[in-house]
């Protein structure tokens, strides 16, 4: 049986003499978890599909007693850590039903986090070796570089593809990447051909019958040892790992048989019984016999012994307890020998700038104490945050599949329509959504397409190409079949008969948070860190011109913006003219010859503003290649260049968007003279964007940026820009902490001379934007002119006020509902909601020109059920950024207020903001007025 629960109290470790001598042993007292695994107090099943002993009335801690290698994981335990005993027997103690370690056992520490294949490799050749690489993550460089494209040739090898046609395909591919690095395809080529030899040889050798079953690059994730990875291939059920390296010893390297027994524990979780392992060190058929000395063979297979197997598992338990502790190791805790250490010169330099014990010892001076301090509590808050991302892996199993469905967390019950093989081994796969649904899922998302569970059955990292009827993007993942409104098209790695797709939980945006505070604080400029520090005053260089000769503010913010030395803030509360302030901004510094990116958290804000720079600059417009030419005021020609995926770039911008396959030089070039490049900040954190250097970062949408991320932009430049408003949605993170406060409100807080706030908005009727005026901007926002502030629904064609009843014809409205009380959902708003659609129909009004916010998904759902569907329903998140003529916002609150919208006075600033011409809310009076804010909303819309 599994015994599951969580530490209530200190853990004795002792040794006692046995029948077989003398044994360690740890008592653990534990609360055992309930039927669904969750901390209740009760006793259970573990809730991941076996049995688990109870404890009577449930509710009592039990000691579970681990015994001899395993108390080097009790050692670990801290009370409030979760535990898992597979295979524990229980034995009755005076009266009491207790469990112990039997030799089958495993004993996973923290089992909810889940630990990756390559952290527990780095582990053991040394823990601060795992913990630098998470600081500075993965380089771009040519030894990584080349063994990413060996590992793809081999998965094409696997997947039947001929070599040199894999070779050349996979080099063009990565064109960008070689072109960083200053390689040419012909030397790229002839590398990996002499590596894929090695893979070459060894297929052709064990030459497979149809039976035998392999599979490439295979996504696992162990709910049971807290283990996630990609196996290189998979043969017979049992783990290959390929190396790029050389080995002329007999054994495979002990960590490398370290990695191939993480992934048979994953293997073994998916039913098999792995009894060997095969590492492919793919350097060693390409060396000389008569020059090397030793075993020459490739490949070396190991017997996959059962104390390995644990060993893994107690490395992995080391990590998932360090992480909660939030220690740093100090390379103390192995046998490493620094001199032998790849990394030794970084070991010693974070040490040194973070004052940090380390075993390869300090250099270099320790950072300020402040900076060492805001290190500290940012490498905190970002793990707290990896945590909640892993709390989200563990619902994957935890939840379910309806649960999933409801939470919007996963598209269920699809029907299977179609596998398709795509050039490159790569697979269409389509399916149809067979119910209603909402969900999260967009395309260009990754997501765990499974045939029906997405850690327990058949599941693969797939791409949405396209929901819905829209015609897919990559001319590549068009299919022959017509597609329909509810089908999904994806691409994958491996034709899995998809049913159910779930939101993937990815680690990158932590990983790339990390990594942006590492170089902000331990590479970044000193000037910049005492602007950031509060030790110095941001200058600037101010000149007289004027860039826009209609809105002073404008004109102010873009002088700002040029004339920042070190950094400027730009803050545009709502229908300000923020987008086109930017794009004037970059003008001017063009026009200076200044190189420019131009960044902001959305992909839709970064083409946003991409669209208004590129308006500016279209006098003397002219194509170029694949980044387009214009030219700036001078004539002169303007290179701009996006950066980002087919899926993620609008299709309007798809022009400039930057190619990375193709000739390295070429490719190289255009991304080095494009004077102006867009992307996210989270592609400025990517390998290919950390490469380059620009004057100047300016970054839109910086209110919902952490610091770190904003980092990942202004780390790139000279000097940056923040563009935003603190007043509407704040930064986009799961866990409460300091990343909750975006950089852009800290330094306009510290620095109110720095920024410069946009004050007239070209959006709403007078009267729809008092209220926020007044709440959240001090009364300083205006209608930019009389028209702006006299429009109403008249002003469209074919509608008219006179038609509305008396209660609509004002440009705010309020409609009291009594409310029915749901949680989450409420009838009757939507009822209301529906006839306030028909009726401004009635009036004249075109459908899509409705917008209606809700508060919650469940909300939307039952309002779009009820409307018909060219009325865009969505909740406050998804409609920051946008506006419309009119908007109807639902409360959903009876009695009380809760929810998100009510917890973050932000959220309904941006709700009230979205309406030109006509806003209505519909909610239960008697919840609004409970709250001084909302009472003051009430009296605003009554008035
Ligand atoms: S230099 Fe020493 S302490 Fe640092 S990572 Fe390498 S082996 Fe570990």
């Amino acid at each position: 049986m599994n015994v599951r629960g969580t530490v209530a109290g200190d853990i004795e470790v002792r040794s006692v003499s046995t029948s077989y001598g003398e044994s360690d042993l740890a008592e653990v007292p534990l609360r055992l978890d309930d039927e669904d695994g969750r901390d209740r107090g009760n006793g259970g099943n573990t809730g991941n599909g076996r049995d688990v002993g109870s404890d009577g009335d449930g509710r009592n801690v039990t000691t579970v007693t681990l015994w001899n290698k395993w108390t080097e994981s009790a050692r670990l335990l801290e009370p409030g850590m979760e535990l898992l005993v597979t295979d524990a027997k229980s034995e009755e103690y005076r009266g009491e039903v207790q469990y112990a370690t039997t030799g089958d056992s495993y004993v996973v520490v923290e089992p909810g986090f889940l630990v990756n294949v390559t952290s527990i490799r780095n582990w053991v050749e040394c823990p601060r070796l795992y913990y630098l690489n998470k600081l500075s993550g993965v380089p771009l460089n040519y030894p990584v570089v080349k063994g990413t494209l060996v590992h793809e040739v081999f998965g094409d090898l696997l997947r039947g593809r001929d070599l040199e046609e894999s070779i050349d395909a996979r080099v063009e591919e990565r064109g960008l990447e070689l072109g960083l690095l200053g390689e040419t395809p012909e030397s790229v080529a002839e590398d990996v051909r002499e590596n894929a030899a090695a893979i070459e040889g060894w297929l052709e050798q064990g030459r497979l019958t149809e039976a035998d079953s392999w599979r490439s690059e295979q996504l696992l994730i162990s709910e049971t040892f807290g283990i996630r990875g990609r196996a290189d291939a998979v043969r017979r059920g049992a783990p290959v790992e390929l190396k790029t390296g050389k080995n002329l010893k007999k054994e495979p390297r002990f960590k490398d048989k370290v990695q191939a027994a993480c992934y048979a524990l994953l293997l073994e979780e998916h039913g098999g019984d792995v009894d060997t392992g095969t590492l492919l060190y793919t350097k060693n058929s390409a060396l000389d016999r008569n020059e090397e000395t030793g075993d020459l063979t490739p490949a070396k297979d190991f017997a996959m012994g059962d104390g390995l197997l644990k060993f893994v598992v107690r490395l992995r338990n080391e990590i998932a307890a360090m992480e909660r502790s939030g220690d740093v190791p100090t390379g103390y805790e192995a046998d490493a020998k620094c001199e032998y250490c790849f990394e030794q010169d970084t070991c010693m330099v974070v040490s040194g700038r973070l004052d940090q014990e380390s075993k390869a010892g300090q250099i270099g001076q320790a950072l300020p104490a402040e900076e060492r301090e805001y290190f500290d509590r940012f490498y905190r808050a970002i793990e707290e945050e990896r945590r909640e991302v892993h709390r989200e892996y563990a619902k994957l199993w935890e939840q379910d599949a309806e649960e999933r469905a409801d939470d919007d967390r996963a598209l269920i019950d699809l029907e299977f329509v179609e596998k398709r093989p795509l050039e490159g081994g790569r697979w269409e796969l389509r399916a149809r959504r067979t119910g209603g649904g909402t969900s999260k899922l967009r395309e260009g998302d990754l997501v765990l397409a499974s045939d029906g569970h997405p850690v327990r059955g058949n599941a693969e990292l797939a791409r949405i190409e396209r929901i819905g009827g829209t015609e897919p993007r990559s001319a590549d993942a068009s299919s022959g079949q017509r597609p329909r409104d509810d089908d999904v098209l994806l691409t994958a790695d491996e034709p899995v008969e998809v049913t159910r797709l779930d939101v993937y939980p990815s680690e990158l945006t932590t990983d790339r948070l990390l990594v942006a505070l590492h170089d902000c604080l331990l590479k970044g400029d000193e000037r910049r860190k005492d602007v950031l520090f509060g030790r110095a005053e941001p200058e600037f260089d101010l000149s007289d011109e004027e860039f826009i000769d209609n809105n002073d503010a404008q004109n102010e913010a873009v002088r700002t913006a040029v004339g920042a030395n070190d950094c400027a803030l730009i803050h545009g509360p709502p229908g300000t003219g923020k987008t086109y302030t930017i794009a004037r901004a970059i003008r001017a510094m063009v026009d200076r010859g200044e190189r420019v990116l131009l960044s902001a958290f959305t992909n839709r804000a970064v083409d946003n503003a991409l669209e208004a720079l590129l308006e500016q600059l279209e006098d003397g417009g002219e194509v170029g290649g694949a980044s387009q030419t214009n030219r700036n005021g001078d004539g002169e020609a303007v290179d701009v260049v996006r950066v980002g995926s087919e899926s993620g770039v609008r299709e309007d911008m798809e022009p400039y968007r930057l190619e990375r396959a193709g000739d390295p030089a070429d490719r190289v070039a255009e991304l080095g003279d494009a004077q102006v490049v867009a992307a996210t900040t989270a592609t400025c954190g990517s390998r290919v964007m950390k490469e380059q250097a620009f004057d100047v970062a300016l970054v839109d949408e910086a209110a919902q940026l952490t610091e770190p991320g904003t980092y990942a932009a202004a780390n790139l430049a000279g000097r940056f820009v923040l563009v935003g408003d603190h007043e509407q949605l704040p930064p986009v993170v799961r866990a409460e902490n300091d990343l909750t406060r975006s950089l852009f409100e800290r330094l306009v807080d510290r620095y109110p001379d720095a920024g410069v706030m946009l004050d007239r908005q070209y959006r709403m009727n007078q009267r729809i934007q008092a209220f926020a005026s007044r709440e959240f901007y001090d009364g300083q926002l205006r209608p930019a002119t009389p028209a702006v502030a006299g429009r109403t629904l008249d002003d469209l064609a074919d509608v008219s006020r006179d038609a509305l009843p008396e209660s609509l014809r004002d440009p705010v409205a309020f409609v009291d509902v009594e409310g029915d009380d749901g949680q989450y959902t409420d009838d009757e708003e939507a009822e209301r909601i529906a006839d306030l659609v028909q009726t401004y129909e009635d009036a004249g009004l075109e459908r899509s020109k409705i917008g209606v916010i809700a508060p919650f998904r469940a909300q939307v759902s039952t309002i779009s059920n009820r409307v018909p569907e060219d009325v865009t329903v969505d909740t406050v998140d998804r409609f920051q950024g946008s506006s419309q003529e009119v908007i109807v916002v639902s409360f959903t609150a009876t009695g009380s207020l809760e929810g998100p919208i009510f917890e973050d006075y932000r959220r309904i600033n941006v709700a009230l903001t979205r309406p030109k011409r006509a806003l209505v809310l519909v909610g239960d009076s008697n919840a609004l007025e409970s709250d001084p804010v909302y009472r003051r909303m009430l009296e605003w819309a009554r008035r």
